[in-house]
């Protein structure tokens, strides 16, 4: 039987309604996108308590991260919406005719924008069942470039998935939207299914490595290949500078202990590896620094997975415990602590640098700062990368070497602060080289991830009558326009 929210329709339909939304939705103004988008917001608000206590019941999450993750979720659909309404994402660029242009050739009438790419799979993450799920950050972004959504749910949250997309299908039909703006499917099968319909034009994904490389490897293999943006697996390396591990030993491990058993260390920013001076001081505070009581994972799956890369790493003959609770691998695990050094990091990067995700960091001890060059330009692609560093001239020394060697294998390098808790912001990253993610050149977090989901078109030598409005010279819609290479904001005011 087929698996939808809409248990008599098949994902053939279910996906050709969502189509049919997305028409309507990207001819819809901006004006009126924003609007529908708050009362998204405003509804999934309304219904907090309720969600929340599902969510509670699906994933084991606590409340006050639930409850912050809410809040942070329709935040979200609101700095979306407030994006939607600006429309200056449409980057309208015109070129007016120029008959002395100097490539040789006269210059036609080119005028250009960035258009809805059409309907948008997004397969939602276990680890945040609102903020990267139905309502999260690639549906906003999705929902406010001018796309209709269909959200293959998490198997981790199937209840929570129906009932906000029940809320948020009020709310889109009481603000006069098409009620196929978004649709929720469930079962493995049946995302696979929908990712190789004809009329999908493009997908997002957060959780594994292995899952979203066989997703992003289906959505190539299309006769038609789409864009596929995963979010996959990332270790989060952070650096500690000798000055710093002298001055600050103990805040430096409590900061780093609080940051790997936040949300039981299930984020994909935990910082996962820590580099430390080997005689510092910052080794025995990381053996003694308070660190949470156990508490459960997010799933069995989940778990499974927490043991079996907890095993690997621990089994690696380089790798000894520096600290372990009585519940390390239960299904309420601890903080653990392992421990190598620099000199066996070299020697097997692949294996010692590895996701744990659950409450894990390994701790690798150096003792020439030269090393930590040669790790950060053996890293693989990740998407934090973090240096904590005093302002003294041997750790900015360190520092200036490092940070070129980190942005090259980083989407965000931190400066003294831990990499969890990722911000909505209009200059947030959060990306990087493969396996980071599959499109280094986008963002999953932020106003910037809008441009996922839009598709330049440039219109050439069009009367004015039928060009879209943000491109038209007296601009209607007082946009940002780019004439003849030069901005002009509000041009036509
Ligand atoms: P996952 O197993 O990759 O699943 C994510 C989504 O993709 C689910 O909807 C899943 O469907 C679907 N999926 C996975 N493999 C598929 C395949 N081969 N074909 C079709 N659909 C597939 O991720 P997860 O369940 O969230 O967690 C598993 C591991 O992923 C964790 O232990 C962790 O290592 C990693 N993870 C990383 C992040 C991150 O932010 N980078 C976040 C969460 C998890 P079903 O639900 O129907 O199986």
């Amino acid at each position: 039987m087929t698996e939808t929210a809409a248990p008599n329709l098949t994902i053939d339909q279910v996906v050709t309604r969502v189509a049919a939304a997305s028409v309507v939705w990207a001819a819809t103004a901006y004006a009126e996108r924003s609007r529908v988008m708050r009362a998204i917001a405003d509804a999934l608000d309304a219904a907090g308590p309720d969600l929340i206590a599902i969510a509670q019941d699906e994933t084991s999450l606590p409340q006050p991260r639930l409850q912050g993750e809410l809040k942070r979720t329709t935040f979200q659909l609101r700095i979306f919406a407030d994006e939607a309404e600006r429309g200056a994402f449409v980057d309208a660029r015109i070129d007016r005719p120029d008959a002395t242009w100097p490539m040789g050739a006269p210059r036609p009438d080119l005028r250009r924008m960035l258009i809805p790419i059409g309907p948008v799979l997004n397969f939602a993450a276990s680890n945040f069942p609102f903020a990267f799920s139905v309502p999260g950050g690639d549906t906003a972004a999705a929902l406010a470039a001018g796309n209709a959504v269909l959200v293959k749910a998490h198997s981790g949250h199937p209840r929570l998935s129906d009932t906000m997309a029940a809320v948020i299908e009020e709310a889109v039909v009481q603000a006069g939207a098409p009620a196929d703006l978004l649709r929720v499917i469930h079962g493995t099968q049946n995302g696979v299914e929908a990712l190789e319909h004809p009329a999908i034009k493009a997908a997002s994904f957060t959780g594994s490595i292995s899952g979203g490389r066989a997703l992003f490897d289906i959505a190539n293999a299309r006769p038609e290949p789409i864009p596929f943006y995963g979010e996959l697996g990332s270790v989060n390396p952070a650096f500690v500078a000798p000055a710093a591990a002298a001055n600050r030993a103990t805040e430096i491990a409590e900061g780093y202990l609080a940051s790997i058993t936040g949300s039981q260390g299930q984020l994909c920013t935990k910082p996962g590896v820590l580099f430390v001076p080997a005689e510092s001081g910052v080794m025995n505070a990381l053996r003694s620094a308070a660190a949470p009581g156990p508490a459960p994972l997010l799933n069995d799956r989940i778990s499974q997975g927490f043991v079996a890369s907890l095993d690997a790493l621990a089994g690696n003959n380089a790798v000894s415990v520096l600290r372990e609770g009585k519940a390390s691998r239960s299904v309420e695990p601890e903080a653990t602590l392992l421990l190598t050094t620099v000199d066996d990091v070299l020697a097997e990067p692949e294996s010692l640098i590895a996701e744990v995700f659950g409450p894990v960091g390994l701790i690798v001890t150096y003792t020439d700062t030269a090393d930590l060059e040669l790790v950060a330009r053996a890293l693989d692609g990740q998407l934090t990368a973090t240096i904590v560093a005093d302002e003294v001239d041997t750790d900015l020394e360190l520092a200036r070497t490092l940070v070129p060697a980190l942005a090259d294998r980083a989407g965000r390098v931190l400066w003294n602060q831990w990499p969890t808790g990722v911000s909505v912001t209009y200059a947030q990253q959060h990306g990087g080289p493969y396996p980071a993610t599959t499109a280094s050149t986008m963002t999953a977090v932020g106003t910037a991830s809008i441009a996922r989901f839009l598709r330049p078109v440039a219109f050439q030598n069009f009367p004015a009558a039928l060009l879209p409005e943000a491109l038209r010279d007296d601009n209607p819609l007082v946009l940002p326009q780019s004439i003849d290479g030069q901005p002009v904001s509000n041009a036509g005011s």
